[in-house]
């Protein structure tokens, strides 16, 4: 099918996008990588009347290490994060960046209009949540910092106004002994993920889990934090009878749906499952080893 019919513009600038998208009404959309909008605008659930193709506007690109922060423009590419040297320090970024549907969707899109589109099975959501993240947005009324976890308020929705945009997003880099890791379990490459778990620890000594930080992608409206699950690591001893129940308070904290990708059962199932593994990798990691992970496939 092809897409309603819409004016297309091209901002230069900052400032030219957020007067153009309050000039052309609500119904005008900000183009970025169009991995998202357009797909939906060819099956018409998207009808933006104008685009406002935001891929010219200088210095919206790129990773900058700032400090102890990782600086990502909104335009940066999927691609270039799953390549980036400066990211490969944090590996649970490149194993989200890697793993996002193919090579084709990786090169086009971006950091900044994944957050944007607030897909609750959308990789960048719950692996930035385990983070410190936030989201540096530009609007006419100047700029504002907000914490992921505030970021989204829904399913698709995010307090974004409408002539506001991404600027940039921040993650603080983790501190020393931690560690994390993010599994996506999907039926193939060019799909989203059936479940999602994304793990952040911090150990104190060897063993001893200091810190946790447990997200979970497509099992509710929007990422979820299993904070009873991080309670029950933090202080403890990441023995297997302690990942086991951090397993399953996670498995409780999901709340999925049935629909073509599992029933609400398998989909709990695998929550467990993956936070397990998830908790292993990340605890390798926090101990220093290097240790090789990617997204779950079926069959795989
Ligand atoms: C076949 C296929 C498979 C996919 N599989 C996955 C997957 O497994 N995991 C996954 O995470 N993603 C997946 N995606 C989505 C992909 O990651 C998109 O790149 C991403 O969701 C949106 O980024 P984009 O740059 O393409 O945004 P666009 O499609 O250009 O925009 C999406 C929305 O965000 C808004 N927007 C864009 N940039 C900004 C900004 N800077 N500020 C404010 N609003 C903005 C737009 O107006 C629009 O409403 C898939 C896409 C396809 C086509």
């Amino acid at each position: 099918m092809y897409p309603h019919a819409f004016s297309y513009h091209r901002a230069d600038s900052l400032e030219e996008a957020t007067t153009l998208l309050r000039d052309l009404g609500e119904e005008a959309r900000l183009l970025a990588g169009g991995q998202s909008l357009i797909p939906l605008m060819k099956i018409r659930l998207a009808r933006p009347t104008a685009l406002i193709d935001i891929n010219f506007i200088p210095g919206l690109s790129g990773i900058q290490v700032d400090g102890n922060e990782l600086r990502f423009g909104a335009l940066t590419r999927h691609a270039d994060i799953e390549n980036s040297e400066r990211v490969a320090a944090v590996p649970i970024l490149h194993d989200c960046a890697a793993g996002i549907a193919d090579v084709q969707v990786r090169n086009q899109g971006t950091i900044g209009g994944s957050l944007a589109e607030a897909d609750p099975s959308g990789d960048w959501g719950a692996a930035l949540l385990t983070q410190q993240t936030s989201v540096r947005c530009f609007g006419p009324r100047g700029e504002r910092a907000i914490p992921l976890e505030d970021f989204v308020k829904d399913a698709y929705t995010t307090v974004l106004g409408h002539d506001e945009l991404i600027r940039e997003v921040i993650v603080k880099k983790p501190p020393k002994n931690s560690g994390g890791a993010y599994l996506a379990f999907k039926r193939s490459a060019p799909v989203y993920a059936t479940v999602s778990a994304a793990v952040q620890l911090t150990l104190d000594g060897k063993d001893s889990c200091k810190d946790a930080r447990i997200a979970l992608g497509c099992v509710g409206l929007t990422v979820l934090r299993a904070t009873q699950a991080e309670a029950e690591l933090r202080g403890n001893k990441l023995d297997a009878e302690t990942i086991q129940r951090a397993a399953e308070a996670a498995q409780d904290a999901a709340e999925p749906q049935s629909d073509m990708r599992g029933s609400a059962e398998y989909k709990r199932r695998l929550v467990s499952a993956l936070v397990r593994r998830a908790v292993g990798i990340a605890a390798r990691r926090a101990r220093g080893e290097c240790v090789e992970a990617a997204h779950e496939y079926v069959g795989r």
